[in-house]
């Protein structure tokens, strides 16, 4: 059996983001999903249990698809989980820069145990990114072509209750 681990922030998890989980899924055995914290990135809309249990009921049907909250780092989750590489998502020449350099040091600092496989967006969601949904919501325009109708919803719900 091989197991990946697919870390990010998935604030909210997208179309795109659901389509590297399907490539990885056709390759590998099984997926670990971790929802990471990433301190580059501003305050976020969903806090990282309402994105665990709106990830965990998208893959309920998968047994597996585990999703987890990341506790450290991406390679400690790596590890910690019995995965043998990390997944990651490619869109543009700015995404290979930065992903090739944290495959670097995420291989460095786990002594070369963890590797990291990545795979291109479908052309049609080469555009998409948490931030441009979150974006195009509070413009409150459809977002329907870049999430799930669960994520969907639960961006009224919370939006609804922050009024
Ligand atoms: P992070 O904060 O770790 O970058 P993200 O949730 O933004 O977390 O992204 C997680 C991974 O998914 C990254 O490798 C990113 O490049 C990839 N990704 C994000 N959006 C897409 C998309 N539309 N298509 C393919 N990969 C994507």
């Amino acid at each position: 059996m091989t197991r990946v681990l697919y870390p990010g922030s998935f604030d909210p998890i997208t179309k795109g983001h659901m389509d590297i989980i399907r490539q990885a899924r056709e390759i590998f055995d099984e997926l670990v999903v971790a929802i990471m914290q990433n301190p580059q990135k501003k305050a976020s809309f969903f806090t990282d249990e309402e994105r665990l249990s709106m990830i965990k009921e998208l893959y309920k049907d998968d047994p597996h698809i585990k999703v987890v909250i990341g506790a450290s780092s991406a390679v400690d989750e790596a590890i910690n989980n019995d995965c043998k590489a990390i997944i990651r998502g490619l869109r543009s020449l700015k995404d290979f820069d930065y992903e090739s350099l944290l495959q670097q040091i995420n291989k460095e600092i786990s002594n070369g145990r963890v590797n990291t496989v990545c795979f291109f967006a479908e052309k049609n969601y080469q555009f998409i990114s948490s931030s441009v949904v979150k974006e195009v919501f509070r413009l409150n325009k459809d977002i329907s072509d870049y999430v799930d109708p669960l994520i969907q919803k639960n961006m009224c719900l919370k939006a609804d209750k922050n009024e």
